[in-house]
């Protein structure tokens, strides 16, 4: 083709036929089936293929134009129009043949169309009809008829070209596994030049299911046999210790909880029990909502370490959070002979210096740290286990190296934001995972209302009720006020914590203990608040994001988060975690102060009727897609180009037991006919995944 051409599909990363072959329609056009004109219905959708017998502007009035025609084939002619649509003129002249479809209405004798959609078609095109036609992505001069007539000429030319990357016994193993996982579709995968073609001229929707599921599953089953083949050299290329645990073992840890273990903390452990038992490094992610019991499972897992005469270190991101581990623990351990110490930021340098050197004395059993100080400082004697607190950060991804003598620790990785099953499966591939879903037993449950117009006061009143009960309540706002006036308007101001805290104890709480709390304030002073509130004497707390993580005071009921359509999902579902510490009803209130009312927000309407956290993640999930969800750079393997990770779920399920099978039997898929998909897989992931030398 000519350079200018050439030019404009380049705009689409369209530069050599394999890019057009594999270029992926959008979206399919599904002409409403064909009618003769005697059959069509009033209001009742419908197909027609026909010439174009008459045509008129009937009236050139800017804003006002009418453009109509009559269709006619040997079944009788209906008339089409189109008001301000000029260009209809030029596009629908005398004799063409177009194919329309559209709802029809009567109008005197005849049926007529109102802006129907109309495809053109080509007298030499002789297509089947009506027939599926795919819709390209497009760009400036490039039109879609274009796309469709170069699509399908390249594949007819050169599909029969292509490399097969999955044999004839892949195809048909995938559909028997597609089918075993309850997927409704028969018969084999068809070849790559059979998909490539039905991709881009579908005779019937058939061929367009199986072109797609030809495509889809061939980019999640390429995925998740490199995940496998990752899951699989981590066991073989690392050592850990074998931390093993006896019945007896088992007991002593338990009989320090003064609980029983709910079903899946039980099951949690025994899955950690099982994995820190062999020689090689566990990687597994523990994940539960704010309360579900993780720490609980970790301590479990620390003390097991202990009991194996090895260390085990807990990391969490702050340092509040880390001195409160460090009190759980300090205090579930009181009795026992476990050493355990702290190494956060707060401490002198004398103190660290003893920290440091106890721990690589190895008179340190427990170390409990924040992440930076763990990192850069600590060596360890004997190191068996190492657990972070991710709270709800993603994270996994990123493998620390605390190494000792040689051999990793075992990885138990804590999160709280739930994660959807299809990225489980996708970026957390390599990962083992752990979900405690059960609440501990005596946790009280959250109700959360949407604020509707002229709530305030009410609500107001219902917060004092609450204190004067003796509860506690919390009060977010999105953000502190701008520091230069230049970038601060009026609206934004009115929003900010501080702005808040004003209104609030010149106003509605006047009566009250109300303390302020805010990311901007030195360390001292959030944390003299902070304990001010743990400890009752301020009843309303003020505060930016910041409580998101780490502070717990049970007695805490009351929650209002203002602006909240600033908020994520995940991030609403934390904050609402932290008034459901205690046996009380929590009571959440939510209020925007942007355009929309919290009523017309369908994300804070999810957050409203969805209590369970990962109900929560899944709904978020298909509301903006995973690459919002988790960052785009985060995720650390390429996007799908094809697959979608929300609606083709089952299928990523079935390709990844396909993976796990093809990997177990032939772990570096070193069958001949299997050399192709072999170099996709390494093409793709190789580096990312550090499959290096597995060519
Ligand atoms: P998470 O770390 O998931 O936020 P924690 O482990 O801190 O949760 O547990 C929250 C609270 O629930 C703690 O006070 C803990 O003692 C309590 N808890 C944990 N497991 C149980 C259980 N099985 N029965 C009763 N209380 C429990
Ligand atoms: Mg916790």
């Amino acid at each position: 083709m000519g350079p200018a051409r050439a030019e404009r599909l380049a705009r689409l990363g369209l530069r050599t036929a394999r890019d057009i072959l594999f270029l992926f329609p959008r979206d399919f056009e599904h002409p409403a089936p064909e009618a003769d004109v005697a059959d069509l219905c009033e209001g009742i959708a419908a197909s027609l293929v026909g010439t174009i017998t008459d045509a008129e502007l009937v009236s050139r009035t800017p804003g006002r134009s009418l453009f109509a025609a009559i269709v006619e084939n040997p079944t009788g002619a209906v008339r089409i129009l189109f008001f301000n649509q000029p260009f209809r003129a030029e596009q629908l002249t005398l004799d063409r043949r177009v194919l329309i479809s559209g709802v029809p209405k009567m109008h005197g004798l005849r049926m007529e169309f109102t802006h129907p959609k109309v495809t053109i078609l080509d007298d030499e095109e002789d297509m089947p009809r009506p027939r599926i036609l795919p819709v390209y992505p497009l760009t400036e001069g490039v039109k879609q008829s274009d796309l469709r007539r170069l699509a399908a000429e390249t594949t007819r030319i050169l599909a029969g070209s292509l490399t097969e990357v999955m044999p004839e016994h892949l195809r048909r193993q995938s559909g028997e596994f597609l089918r075993s996982h309850g997927i409704d579709f028969a018969g084999d995968l068809p070849g790559i030049e059979t998909a490539l073609r039905w991709l881009h001229e579908p005779a019937d929707e058939s061929a367009l299911v199986a072109a797609r599921m030809r495509l889809v599953f061939q980019e999640l089953l390429v995925m998740q046999l490199a995940l496998a083949m990752r899951r699989r050299k981590l066991t073989t290329d690392l050592r850990a210790p074998s931390l093993e645990s006896s019945a007896m073992i088992d007991a002593r840890i338990v009989n320090r909880f003064p609980f029983e273990l709910t079903g899946d903390q039980r099951r949690a452990i025994d899955e950690i029990r099982h994995d820190m038992a062999r020689q090689f490094p566990m990687n597994r992610l523990l994940q539960g909502d704010v309360g579900s019991g993780k720490t609980v499972v970790a301590v479990y897992a620390m003390m097991l370490a202990v009991a194996n005469r090895h260390q085990a270190v807990l990391m969490a991101p702050t340092e509040v959070l880390t001195r409160q581990h460090y009190e759980t623990l300090s205090t579930t351990l009181a009795a026992s002979r476990v050493r355990i110490g702290l190494l956060c930021g707060s401490l002198t340098g004398k103190q660290r210096r003893e920290v440091v050197a106890a721990t690589a004395a190895g008179e340190i059993d427990l170390l409990i740290g924040t992440q930076a100080l763990l990192y850069s400082e600590v060596e360890f004697k004997q190191l068996g286990l190492c657990v972070i607190d991710e709270q709800h950060k993603f994270g996994v991804r990123q493998r620390v190296m605390l190494r000792s003598g040689g051999v990793d620790p075992h990885y138990l990785v804590m999160s709280a934001t739930p994660i959807p099953r299809s990225i489980a499966m996708t970026m957390f591939g390599d990962v083992d995972l752990s979900t405690l879903r059960e609440k501990p037993p005596g946790r009280g449950s959250v109700r959360t209302y949407l604020a509707q117009d002229g709530w305030k006061d009410r609500w107001w009143g219902f917060v004092r009720e609450r204190i004067d009960e003796g509860r506690q309540a919390f009060v977010v706002a999105p953000r502190v006020a701008a520091t230069t006036s230049d970038d601060t308007d009026d609206a934004e101001d009115a929003s900010s914590v501080e702005a808040v805290f004003e209104q609030l104890c010149n106003g509605p709480l006047s009566e009250y203990r109300v303390g302020l709390l805010h990311g901007r304030m030195p360390h001292s002073d959030k944390q003299a608040i902070m304990e001010s509130f743990a400890s009752g004497r301020l009843q309303v707390l003020v505060s930016t994001t910041v409580i998101e993580v780490g502070i717990d005071v049970p007695n805490a009921t009351v929650m209002t988060i203002l602006g909240a359509q600033r908020f994520g999902l995940a991030q609403l579902h934390q904050l609402r975690g932290r008034i459901s510490r205690g046996s009380h009803t929590g009571h959440v209130c939510v209020f925007t102060d942007g355009e929309d009312s919290p009523q017309e927000n369908e994300r804070l309407k999810v957050f409203e009727q969805t209590e369970d956290g990962f109900d929560l993640a899944e709904a978020d999930f298909s509301l903006r897609g995973p690459g919002d969800l988790l960052g785009k750079k985060q995720s650390g393997l390429p996007p799908m180009r094809i697959a979608d990770l929300n609606r083709d779920i089952e299928i990523l399920v079935a390709a990844r037991s396909l993976a796990q099978q093809m990997i177990d039997e032939d772990p570096e898929l070193a069958a001949e006919d299997l050399a192709e998909l072999r170099h996709q897989i390494m093409h793709r992931y190789g580096k990312r995944l550090e499959l290096g030398d597995v060519v």
